[in-house]
């Protein structure tokens, strides 16, 4: 997910012995891999099909790498009950192929590129916008031969930050991923657009699921993404894993990479975006560092001190030598508890609290499930209440209404206001951007 240009993935595994052959030849392989890597499974029409993505971007093949250790562990041990079916698919096969090893991409990210504006743009318009194209038939035709699809996204970064899966909050895919002894992190849909499984979950109705599986050139990394496929096999009821021969069972290698983090879920708070490239991390801070709240310096821009106007943990702080404006420079991530996703998936349950919500004032209903909101109202209510009814956000100004009275005051103020001016004739402008927009998540629908 990050946007290092400058690492080199090495690619290798560090593992003892004789996998250093082995992977010498799944190197040459992935040099120049297909786009459909590997299957394996029923090749009719299957009940559940996992696909894993690998190498989206062309310094971090480590996914690749993982999934032929799955195919050719399958492939030797031909498991009996194998209830559907999986496929391997390489993401940017011109960058993966380059003769540069550290080329993430040619033209453009190709993890930003699936919009529904950069898909209706022809093939030819750059490297990635064929890539892209090529990747979505391979996907929709997926999609097509079976009932239930799951996507893993593969990626590794070049800071050192611990393993981690992101995907947007629906209670379909929280119940896949709780089932993996990982860390969980919600909301950056919000923040980053065209992302290959946001297409997926959005498009084509299916799980999508980011595996970040460790730094680029680190050995572990290889071996946590094997885990998580294989973890992945086991919780979508493809395969139980126990019936495979291990050297480290899956679940205990990812336990034994993510601590005491296993299981814990994050929502993103905060995004802070490059707006000048002198923009630097301060020394002290360092992935998951709890900070304060306005007080705490977080980075230097132009010489002037960035703090977060909310608290919480820092995530993937920009720690790249290149950076440029517009890219993100760090997130702010908060801990949810138990209680508050029990809470949460009660809630999005109930259909009157859509109602309710729907006819409130300054709140105006559009289609496919989304609603318009007057800004002053949002910013009062703010994403983690919107969160819990099982809403994202689709715009948004990062508006922030402030904290305690000041925002209990300024939520009246603006429900009143509301209230007295009445709903606007023939509904709101969805382009003024009074008005911020959310929508139920698609999966819960
Ligand atoms: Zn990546």
């Amino acid at each position: 997910m990050d946007n290092d240009q400058t690492i080199k993935a090495s690619g290798h595994n560090g593992s003892v012995g004789g996998d250093q052959d082995q992977q010498a030849v799944l190197a040459g392989e992935i040099q120049c891999p297909h786009r459909v890597v590997g299957h394996f499974g029923s090749q009719e029409r299957s009940m559940t099909t996992l696909v894993i993505i690998g190498g989206v971007h062309g310094n971090e093949p480590a996914g690749l790498y993982a999934a032929k250790r799955v195919l050719n562990t399958l492939r030797e041990e031909q498991p009996t009950q194998f209830n559907g079916r999986l496929v391997v698919l390489a993401g940017n096969l011109a960058a993966l192929g380059h003769r540069n090893q550290a080329t993430r991409y040619i033209d453009h990210d190709l993890n930003r590129l699936f919009t529904d504006e950069e898909i209706a743009k022809p093939a030819t318009t750059s490297v990635e916008h064929a890539q892209m194209q090529e990747l979505l038939v391979e996907l929709r035709s997926i999609r097509a031969h079976c009932e239930r699809m799951i996507v893993m996204d593969l990626h590794t970064t070049s800071s050192d930050t611990p393993p981690v899966m992101v995907f947007e909050d629906s209670i379909r895919a929280r119940r896949f991923a709780r089932q993996m002894p990982m860390p969980i992190y919600l909301g950056f849909e919000e923040e980053l657009g065209g992302l290959v499984v946001d297409r997926v979950t959005n498009e084509m109705d299916s799980i999508g699921i980011v595996v970040e599986g460790g730094q680029h050139e680190d050995s572990n990394s290889i071996d946590v993404l094997e885990s998580v496929i294989w973890a992945g096999l086991h919780s979508s009821g493809v395969l139980n894993v126990d019936a495979i021969r291990h050297r480290e069972k899956p679940g205990d290698l990812l336990r034994a990479s993510v601590g005491e983090e296993a299981y814990k879920v994050y929502d993103i708070r905060y995004l802070h975006t490059i707006e000048h490239a002198s923009f630097k991390i301060c020394d002290n801070i360092t992935a998951g560092l709890k900070i304060k709240r306005d007080q705490t310096p977080i980075a230097i821009e132009q010489g002037n001190v960035i703090t977060s106007s909310q608290r919480g943990r820092v995530f993937l702080p920009n720690m790249q030598q290149h950076k440029r404006v517009g890219d993100d420079g760090f997130f702010i991530v908060r801990h949810v508890g138990e209680g508050w996703l029990g809470l949460s998936a009660r809630l999005r349950n109930q259909q009157w609290i859509h109602w309710m919500i729907a006819r409130m004032p300054g709140v105006y209903q559009m289609e496919d499930h989304s609603l318009c909101i007057d800004s002053d109202i949002a910013a009062v209510l703010k994403r983690q209440v919107f969160h819990i009814f099982g809403y994202r956000m689709i715009r948004h100004d990062r508006r922030d209404a402030g904290h305690g009275l000041t925002r209990a005051r300024r939520g009246v103020s603006a429900f009143v206001r509301a209230f007295l001016r009445g709903p606007i004739k023939g509904g709101p402008d969805m382009n003024d951007p009074r008005f911020w927009v959310v929508r139920r998540h698609k999966l819960d629908l």
